[in-house]
């Protein structure tokens, strides 16, 4: 039987199936030990919560990242939330019993976040569920299960993987994650990308069809789940396998590599990243320096703005990290799916279209200074920092940034503090606006990224997130591949460098006109550091060239894809 799902993790795992049911958490039965009691109870149960999860992810953070492990101790942040415990407080002062107050609580939360149409959110939605469970689980004496028990070759297969669980998921004993809900940015992807686990998520009534112990292959390339396959499928995968794990140790070469292509002409890979943490990640796979750091990231899940200092800290320890490289950081993108609660951001009909990005910050000079000047004293150490500006469709906002750094660097001078003079600032070419004047554009900035995923977004007027109209939102239209070629030529004609940051920097059947037409720089995630390294690797000139002209003669977006992949270098 064939299952189909979201291939978010790549790679093929073959094993037998351990389904993990949901744990009876039924309080019915349990009768109100008097207010103080069940305070007490809480209180407990709130510090038994804390310290495993505080040494879960102590475990996570060494075996999978930072960032990883910030998903737990993110859990901790949420429930020391003095509103949340208050909350549950006062559902134990009107007579319900602790279980009661954690369970009512944390689902309001839950249908709260869950309501809000962005996916972050809906991500805080899951990490409340997961509080919740493991609070009941803890008041209820029920135990969770053990995944680093479960035998070599288990292939999980669960509704939803809540971080807690994942922290006991290794390569030794997982072969594979199953899961019924669950997107390519949910954190059971998150965290299966940087195990290497290969995983196929949102496969509907999974938990239905597999029992315990069938033979199951996941093939996380293709979203594609074989159950109880027989021996010639078996065979046919078993040789995928070896297929892929060949492919991903043959580009270990290229990890401490320069990038070139063919002809040795060289190009600038950098990685993408949304913390100061994300960093040393980034540099551990090879990347050259950051091509974006999404600076939003820094603003969300807390109760203010960060601070100067707090800002500072974390642009120089990317700018340390990669002090023979280039760091751009981007200015806060926020609006459109990234809402910040505590900024009191209206609700729009049109939020991509809306008060967002540059056009917020410049509505905001205070909250924008703040960003300013930890950028411009970042860079005063290794003059490395370049300042990225989102979202931008005219002169006037490069120039109103342009004035707000320059008032910066007078006060910055006044106090004293050391700044780097010459930052250099540029934008994200990510609109038809941007696109359409880039060559105006070109004369007032120091640089220009592609930012492909709004770019796509706009020029073919498709909700980048909305999976009805998704065989829509294609990179391949003619009309997105002729923005983007003429956004390079324009940068060129002005003699600026000219990157990509969107993900299709790393679509390895785009290399051959992005070289051809001369893009500067790639930045893409981490783990796509080395398969673009060795993309560029594999192609010359004068055949990019080929068949950059060829691609373009084509006027459709299947034919420009259909060209693309029968010329691709595997
Ligand atoms: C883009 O739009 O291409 C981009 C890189 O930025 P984001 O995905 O953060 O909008
Ligand atoms: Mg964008």
């Amino acid at each position: 039987m064939i299952l189909r799902g979201i291939g978010a993790s790549e790679g093929i795992g073959i094993g037998k199936a351990v389904c993990i049911r949901e744990k009876n958490l039924d309080y019915s039965s349990v009768s109100y030990a008097g207010r103080e009691a069940e305070k007490r109870r809480l209180q407990e149960t709130i510090e038994k919560f804390e310290a495993q999860t505080g040494s879960m992810a102590g475990q996570i953070l060494e075996r999978a990242g930072q960032k990883e492990s910030e998903i737990l101790t993110g859990q901790i942040a949420m429930l020391s939330d003095p509103f949340m415990q208050s909350q549950m407080a006062e559902m134990i002062e009107s007579g319900q019993c602790a279980e009661a107050a954690v369970d009512q609580v944390c689902t309001m939360y839950a249908e709260m976040f869950a309501g809000v149409d962005d996916e972050l959110m809906r991500q805080r939605a899951a990490d409340v569920r997961d509080l919740r469970g493991r609070m009941l689980s803890i008041l209820l004496g029920a135990g969770e299960p053990d995944l680093s028990r479960l035998p070599v070759g288990s292939v999980l297969v669960i509704h939803d993987l809540p971080p807690s669980l994942a922290v006991g998921l290794s390569r030794e004993n997982i072969a594979a994650i199953l899961t019924e809900t669950g997107g390519k940015t949910s954190h059971s992807a998150i965290l299966a990308r940087a195990l290497e686990l290969p995983a196929v998520l949102g496969v509907p009534k999974a938990m239905e069809t597999v029992r315990d112990g069938d033979g199951i292959i996941v093939d996380g390339s293709e979203g594609v789940v074989m159950l109880n396959p027989d021996q010639l499928t078996l065979g046919k995968y078993l040789k995928k396998q070896a297929a892929f794990e060949q492919k991903r140790a043959k580009l270990e070469v290229y990890r401490n590599r320069e990038t070139r292509d063919a002809d040795g002409r060289r190009y600038a890979l950098y990685a993408n990243i949304g913390s100061a943490a994300e960093a040393e990640a980034a540099a551990q796979a090879g990347a050259e320096g950051i091509g974006l750091f999404r600076t939003e990231f820094l603003f969300m899940d807390r109760a203010k703005p960060p601070a100067e200092a707090e800002q500072l800290e974390a642009y120089q320890a990317v700018s340390r990290r990669f002090a023979d490289g280039e760091v751009i950081i981007r200015t806060l993108d926020i609006g459109g799916d990234k809402m910040v609660g505590y900024l009191g951001m209206d609700r729009e009909d049109n939020p991509f279209l809306g008060h967002r990005a540059i056009r917020y910050c410049l509505d905001h000079p205070d909250l924008y200074r703040v960003q300013l000047r930890a950028l411009l004293r970042a860079g005063a150490e290794q003059h490395n920092i370049k300042i990225m500006l989102p979202l931008v469709t005219s002169l006037e906002e490069i120039r109103g940034a342009r004035a707000l750094l320059e008032q910066c660097k007078t006060e910055l001078e006044q106090e004293g503090h050391p700044y780097d003079r010459e930052i250099r600032l540029g934008i994200m070419v990510e609109t038809p606006a941007a696109a359409l004047i880039a060559d105006l554009l070109a004369q007032e900035c120091d640089f220009f990224s592609i930012g492909t995923n709004d770019l796509t977004q706009y020029v073919m007027a498709v909700d980048r997130g909305n999976a009805r109209v998704e065989k829509l939102y294609t990179v391949f239209h003619p009309a997105v591949l002729r923005s983007i070629r003429s956004v390079i030529q324009a940068a060129h004609a002005a003699d600026i460098p000219v990157g990509m940051c969107g993900e299709a920097a790393a679509d390895p059947r785009l290399i051959p006109l992005l070289m051809s037409w001369g893009l500067d720089e790639f930045s893409v995630g981490a783990s796509q550091v080395l398969p673009t390294r060795a993309g560029i690797h594999r192609w010359r000139a004068e055949e990019a060239g080929q068949a950059a002209r060829e691609a373009m003669s084509l006027s459709t977006s299947s034919g420009v894809q259909g060209y693309l992949e029968a010329i691709a270098r595997p």
